[in-house]
């Protein structure tokens, strides 16, 4: 399969690797855009949280809290900005399944949360619409 992060995951493509096990691994993001920042996939393919697997998912989640504890550990960072994109309506680029991490410092000054332009709907038609 043609596909960037299965090809980092096989060692086909050099990645700025942070962390590696069996079924996860974590590597530095290319964008450049802010300091440390990561993205964790699975090594086997998946697109998005919609068609991944409980125990990937798992597995996946444990790799991030793991990173993230080290972080704040040992590297001095005392938070971080977890972010997903499942789907391209959700702006997602690369069509395998990755959280980026953005660790975070008191007073950074990193503004992570997108702007969003208000809501359309009234809460409660929202809300009756998508509870379960
Ligand atoms: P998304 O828009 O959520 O799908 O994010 C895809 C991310 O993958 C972007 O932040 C890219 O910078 C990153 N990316 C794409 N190719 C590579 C690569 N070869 N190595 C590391 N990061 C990459
Ligand atoms: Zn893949």
């Amino acid at each position: 399969m043609d596909c960037i992060f299965c090809k980092i995951a096989a060692g086909e493509v050099p990645c700025k690797k942070v962390y590696e096990d069996a079924h996860t691994l974590v590597f530095m993001d290319i964008a450049g855009d802010v300091d440390g920042h990561m993205l964790a996939i699975p090594k086997r393919h998946f697109m998005n949280i919609l068609d991944c697997d409980e125990e990937t998912l798992h597995g996946l989640m444990c790799t991030v809290k793991h990173v993230s504890e080290h972080l704040a550990a040992h590297c001095g960072y005392d938070g971080v900005n977890l972010l997903n994109a499942s789907g391209e309506s959700a702006g997602q680029s690369v069509p395998h399944f990755h959280v980026h991490i953005i660790p975070r410092k008191t007073g950074d000054g990193i503004d992570a949360w997108p702007v969003f332009d208000g809501a359309k709907l009234p809460l409660d038609e929202t809300w009756k619409k998508i509870r379960i």
